[in-house]
C-alpha cells in the first residue's frame, strides 16, 4: 500500500506549497519545530526562480544604499548560512569596483550605508584592486572588498529539503495545487493534482503556507485573498572561464549587468530588470539583452568579450508591489508575510513572499512563527544553529 492510500483522507497540521527555496526552508523549520508538514511542489524541486538565479551570496551591499531593510536582512542571514551551509557557498568575497571619477566619489556615501546596515568592508586603491582580480578593467580607481560570495542555486535549498525530509516531512514533486478547499471563511485543505498519473485528490490541513515565489499571487487567488506581487524578470549570461574569482559589482546605485558571479569555471554575468503580468512570460529572454549583458559586463572585465558563451537564462523575481520604478530597480527586495485572515478575512492561509535566494532561512523563521501563533503553539526557531545536511541526503531517503 503506498504511503499515500494508508492516510484516508489525509491530514497535516501544515501543508506548504511551493518547492523553492523559500518553501524547502518553511518546511525545514516546520520540522525541527515538530509540527509535522507535508509540501507540494508541481514540477521538479527548484525549477521555479530558485534554480535560475544569479548565485550571488549576498553581504546586503549592492542594497545598503536603496534599500537599507533588504541589505541588513542580507549581512546577517549571510553570516547564518555560512555555519549552516558551508558546503553550499564559496566565501569568495566581492569587490566593488569604480571605474570613473562619479563611482569613485560615490565611493563615500557607499562606505558609509554599508557601515550604517553593519556590513564589513575594506577600501583598496586601483593597484591593489588589480592584483587581487588581475582581469579587472585596468582604469579601476578603487574598489571596496564585502563579504559576498557565492551560492550553489541547487545544493543550498536541496540542502534545507534533505534536513527536512531526514528529519520526518513529506515532500510531493510533480504534485500541483489546483484550488484550495474553504469552509465557512477558511481554508481546509488543497485539492492537488498528481501530474504523474493524473490523479486529483485533496489534502486536508490546518493551516496551508503559500511559498508559490511569482506565483504567489495566483495561489492566494484560489482562496480569494490577495498577494500583490509584481514578478520582474531579469537575463543572466553564463560565459567560459573563470574571469575573477571574486563576485565583481559595479560601484553604483543598481543597474543592467553591474554583476559577474564566479560559478566553478563559469563567469555569470547579470542582470537586466523589467516588468511582465504572469510569470511564463518570463521564459524568452527579449531581443537585445545578450548582447547588453556582454557589452556593459566588458567595462568591468574586459576579456568578457571574447570569452565564449556557455548559456543564457531568465528568470522571473517574486518582487512585492506595483510597477514602480525603473524596471523594478527602485521595488525593495525585502520579504513580507501575509496572514490572509487579517488581511483579507481569509482564515487558515499564510503568504510569503519577495526576498532572496541569501534570506530564505530568515523568511522560513518569520513565516512559522506566525503559523505557531495561528495554531496556538510554543516552539523557538532553530535554524540559526542547526546545520544542514548534505544535499546527497535528500537522495539517500526511499
Ligand atoms: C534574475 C534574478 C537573479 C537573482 N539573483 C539572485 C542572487 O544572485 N542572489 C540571491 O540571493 N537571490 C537572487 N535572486 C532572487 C531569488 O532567486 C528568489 O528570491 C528566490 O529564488 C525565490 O524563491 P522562492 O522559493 O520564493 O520562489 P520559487 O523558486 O519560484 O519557488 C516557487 C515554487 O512554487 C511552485 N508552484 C507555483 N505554483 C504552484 C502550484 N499551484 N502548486 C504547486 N507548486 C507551485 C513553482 O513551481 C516553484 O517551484 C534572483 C532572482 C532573479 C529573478
Amino acid at each position: 500500500m503506498s504511503a499515500t492510500a494508508k492516510r484516508q483522507p489525509e491530514r497535516y497540521p501544515v501543508i506548504v506549497v511551493g518547492g523553492g527555496g523559500t518553501g524547502g526552508a518553511i518546511l525545514h523549520d516546520l520540522t525541527l519545530r515538530g509540527i509535522e508538514a507535508v509540501l507540494v511542489e508541481r514540477g521538479e524541486l527548484t525549477s521555479g526562480t530558485t534554480g535560475r538565479h544569479h548565485g550571488q551570496l549576498h553581504s546586503g551591499a549592492r542594497y545598503a544604499f536603496n534599500d537599507p531593510e533588504s541589505a541588513v536582512e542580507c549581512v546577517e542571514e549571510n553570516e547564518i548560512l555560512r555555519r549552516i551551509a558551508r558546503p553550499a557557498l564559496e566565501l569568495n568575497d566581492g569587490l566593488f569596483v569604480a571605474l570613473s571619477e562619479a563611482e569613485e566619489a560615490f565611493s563615500e556615501p557607499f562606505l558609509e550605508r554599508c557601515r550604517a546596515c553593519g556590513i564589513p568592508t575594506r577600501l583598496v586603491d586601483g593597484k591593489t584592486a588589480l592584483a587581487l582580480e588581475p582581469k579587472l578593467n585596468p582604469r579601476v580607481r578603487l574598489a571596496i572588498q564585502v563579504p559576498d560570495g557565492t551560492i550553489d542555486a541547487w545544493r543550498l535549498p536541496m540542502m534545507f529539503f534533505a534536513t527536512a525530509r531526514t528529519n520526518g516531512a513529506d515532500v510531493r514533486t510533480f504534485t500541483e495545487a489546483i484550488g484550495l478547499e474553504s469552509a465557512a471563511g477558511r481554508v481546509t485543505g488543497v485539492q492537488v493534482l498528481d501530474r504523474r498519473t493524473d490523479r486529483q485528490y485533496t489534502i486536508q490541513g490546518d493551516l496551508v503556507v503559500n511559498a508559490a515565489g511569482p506565483w504567489a499571487g495566483q495561489v492566494a487567488g484560489m482562496a480569494g485573498a490577495t498577494v500583490p506581487i509584481q514578478p520582474t524578470p531579469g537575463v543572466m549570461v553564463a560565459v567560459r572561464g573563470r574571469l575573477a574569482n571574486m563576485v565583481i559589482n559595479r560601484l553604483s546605485p543598481p543597474g543592467d549587468a553591474d554583476i559577474i558571479v564566479p560559478q566553478r569555471n563559469l563567469s555569470v554575468v547579470g542582470t537586466t530588470s523589467w516588468f511582465v503580468d504572469t510569470p511564463e512570460e518570463a521564459l524568452v529572454c527579449p531581443e537585445g539583452h545578450i548582447e547588453r549583458m556582454i557589452e556593459k559586463g566588458s567595462e568591468m572585465i574586459p576579456a568578457l568579450t571574447a570569452a565564449p558563451v556557455r548559456a543564457a537564462w531568465v528568470a522571473a523575481r517574486p518582487l512585492i508591489g506595483g510597477k514602480n520604478g525603473e524596471g523594478g530597480r527602485a521595488m525593495s527586495r525585502a520579504f513580507r508575510c501575509y496572514d490572509h485572515q487579517a488581511e483579507d478575512g481569509v482564515d487558515g492561509l499564510v503568504s510569503v513572499a519577495g526576498g532572496k535566494a541569501t534570506t530564505l532561512r530568515g523568511m522560513a523563521e518569520t513565516v512559522v512563527d506566525l503559523v505557531c501563533t495561528k495554531l496556538g503553539l510554543e516552539a523557538p526557531c532553530r535554524t540559526r544553529e542547526t546545520v544542514l545536511l548534505p544535499h546527497k541526503a535528500f537522495f539517500s531517503k526511499g
